[in-house]
């Protein structure tokens, strides 16, 4: 029988689990990852967050990630009808980092996972988890390989960084629904043969078509653009015809994006994911831990899911070298409440977004620069300083002020008819 022992098994080889297990190579403990898919492979979430540098310089994986040239991201530009509204994270609250970057997915895991390895960590590519049976904290995973050969790990802990796989709350039945509505996807990567020069070429876009509905456009440095709208499942389902058919027609929503987009081929065929959005009924339980999108995931409005999956895989990471060590650790102190916190901040602005309440605060002029700089902090993902009030009064400033503005309107609305 194929036995192998290790302390920690991090399933999945995406941003969570490369971060996850660099921390703990780090930190010399024994750890393994398994990945289901063949490296490079595609995955969505192309547009990062300043604050996942933070993450990736932390466990060294940073240098191996500049080199390669990516699309710098230095802020973020939201379109609507005629107004626009632009982020720049160097005019933020919270101190951090004021750039990142646009990446092709496939290309940018494969150098983690690459440099993960360079570290000493082992990673079984074409190994999926299928099984996973747990004595106290010690457990004994099965995995199966391309050839369909099946191989036991015994592990003291398991982070699961499985991603959409969601791997431990499948066979754990963890799952349970979002609250949020039902919102799904449609998306591919254009060769960007009409991207005009300069930055207008390079920045990333989202234009909001209507409310509910909104294109994103990210422009990478070779030349290619992920492009996909998102919105209420069954808009997105109203659209007939082939996955490209149906790209097509919507792209002519977007008066700004339809001529730059109308002729440039697809590099694949579009892919629709249907309601994205899921949550588990726990994030840990004894000997295991969830992290990045097999925990939660909420919505790409704010491009908060590769930086959400680094933050939990690095202080999963810190838990389980605790853990393995013997130290102390109080789970629902140190992982359920802060990243409970981050979703829940997160999950505000999602929710204010689609009531519209946040785009009314975006697009209201003329601008105040503070309130701008404060709401720059968050959709640069430092959603943990609680110095910031739109960190901190998450559940109500942006309704607060989306009420101030209303009220404005009003008032300048009867100034007008006097
Ligand atoms: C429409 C849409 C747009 C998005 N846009 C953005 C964006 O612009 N920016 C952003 O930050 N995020 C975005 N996201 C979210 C982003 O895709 C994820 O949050 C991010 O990829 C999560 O990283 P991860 O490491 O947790 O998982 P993943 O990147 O999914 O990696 C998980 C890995 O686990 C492997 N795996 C799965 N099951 C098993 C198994 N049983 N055994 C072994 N291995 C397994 C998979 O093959 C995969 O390689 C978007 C999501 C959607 C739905």
């Amino acid at each position: 029988m194929n036995t192998e022992n290790v302390d920690v098994l991090v399933i999945g080889a995406g941003p969570s689990g490369c971060v996850s297990a660099s921390y703990l190579i780090n930190n010399n403990i024994n750890v393994k990852i398994v990945e289901k898919s063949k490296f490079p492979r595609y995955v969505i979430g192309e547009s990062l967050l300043p604050r996942c540098m933070d993450h990736f310089e932390e466990v060294g994986l940073l240098d191996a990630l500049k080199k390669q040239n990516y699309q710098v991201k230095k802020g973020a530009r939201f379109l609507k009808g005629d107004n626009v509204c632009n982020f720049d994270f160097s005019k933020k609250f919270t101190e951090g980092w004021d750039w990142t970057w646009q990446v092709p997915r496939a290309h940018f895991d494969n150098i983690l996972a690459e440099e993960t390895q360079r570290k000493g960590v082992p990673i079984d590519f074409e190994n999926e988890v299928i099984d996973v049976t747990f004595e106290g904290s010690n457990s004994k995973t099965s995995v199966k390989d391309k050839a369909g050969n099946i191989k036991f790990i015994n592990a003291k802990y398991i982070i699961d960084a499985s991603g959409y796989g969601r791997a431990l709350p499948r066979l754990l039945n963890l799952i349970k629904p979002s609250t949020l509505p039902k919102h799904s996807s449609i998306f591919t990567i254009t060769k960007d043969i009409n991207r005009p020069k300069g930055d207008e070429g390079t920045l990333i876009t989202f234009d909001i078509v209507d409310t509910q509905v909104w294109l994103w456009v990210i422009p990478f440095s070779d030349g290619t653009t992920s492009i996909g709208f998102v919105g209420p499942t069954d808009f997105i389902n109203s659209y007939k015809g082939s996955p490209t058919e149906r790209l097509k027609e919507m792209l002519k929503l977007s008066t700004y994006f339809y001529d730059r987009f109308k002729d440039a081929p697809y590099t694949f065929e579009p892919k629709i994911i249907q309601n994205f959005s899921t949550a588990v009924k726990q994030v840990y339980g004894q000997g295991y831990i969830l992290t990045g999108n097999s925990g939660e995931f909420l919505d790409p409005v704010f491009s908060s899911g590769v930086t959400f999956a680094t933050e939990t895989g690095l202080l999963a990471a810190k838990m389980a070298a605790k853990i393995i060590n013997n130290q102390t650790v109080d789970l629902e102190k140190e992982y359920v409440e802060p990243v409970q916190f981050g979703v829940d901040v997160f999950k505000s602005y999602v929710n204010e977004w689609y009531s519209e309440n946040l785009q009314k605060v975006f697009f209201h002029r003329p601008e105040n620069a503070e309130i701008k700089e404060k709401i720059c902090a968050v959709l640069a993902g430092y959603v943990w300083d609680e110095t910031n009030p739109f960190v901190k009064k998450h559940d109500r400033v942006i309704k607060s002020m989306a009420h101030l503005i209303d009220m404005e309107v009003e008032q300048r609305k009867k100034v007008a008819n006097k």
